[in-house]
């Protein structure tokens, strides 16, 4: 099986190909980066698994692979759900990881310490060539600091403290985030599917 992922984000395709590999060998992994030619479809939808489904659908129809993607994001319910669907860009559109968590910073300030609660959500799209599409999500809950700790990771990770843990996401070691984090309890609960098409792909060749 080929099978493209995504996204350009570079620890995107990072965790999710790490994940991939350590269960399914015999997958080629592409990303968006071996198809520079390829444009991502604007954003639609309203919610995380609305525009991962998006996303695969246009990717697979685009390119003709088994197709993955991830919409991905942070939500602060005491802050409305923000920065939520617009995580990537929450302080402007080319906003800088850093640009964001310093928003982020500045609306936590006006809240109180003990409603710092927030979770990661991830929803993964897996699209086949003839556009069956199963679309999985999941979270990963905690709370988040008022300054950045730690240099491993992306986005969010430097504030976020999982519930158990004393580390933010960016302070861990990238292979314990990817055993812990929202990105792979999704994965996690795809794996069946993808299991699924690699036994219809064996089956008929
Ligand atoms: P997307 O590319 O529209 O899915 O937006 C993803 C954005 O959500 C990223 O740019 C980060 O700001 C945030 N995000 C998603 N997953 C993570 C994560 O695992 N760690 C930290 N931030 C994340």
């Amino acid at each position: 099986m080929q099978l493209i992922i995504a996204t350009t984000n570079f620890h995107k395709i990072l965790e999710l190909k790490a994940m991939i590999r350590s269960k399914f060998k015999e997958i080629e992994i592409f990303s968006l980066k071996d198809f520079p030619d390829y444009e991502m479809p604007e954003e639609i939808g309203n919610t995380f698994s609305e525009i991962a489904e998006a996303k695969a659908l246009h990717g697979a129809r685009a390119l003709g692979f088994y197709t993955i993607a991830d919409d991905s994001g942070l939500v602060v319910p005491s802050l409305n759900g923000e920065p939520g669907i617009y995580s990537r860009r929450y302080a402007g559109e080319n906003a800088s990881d850093k640009e964001n968590r310093e928003k982020l910073i500045q609306k936590l300030k006006e809240i109180k310490d003990e409603n710092r609660f927030a979770y990661f959500e991830c929803a993964l799209s897996l699209c086949s060539p003839d556009y069956v599409v199963k679309t999985i999500s999941a979270v990963s809950e905690g709370h988040l600091l008022l300054e950045a700790r730690g240099r491993n990771g992306f986005g969010y990770d430097p504030l976020f403290i999982k519930h158990d843990y004393n580390k933010t996401f960016a302070e861990l070691d990238e292979d314990v985030k990817n055993r812990i984090s929202h990105r792979r309890k999704a994965f996690d609960k795809l794996t069946p599917y993808l299991e699924n098409e690699l036994l219809k792909l064996i089956s008929t060749s």
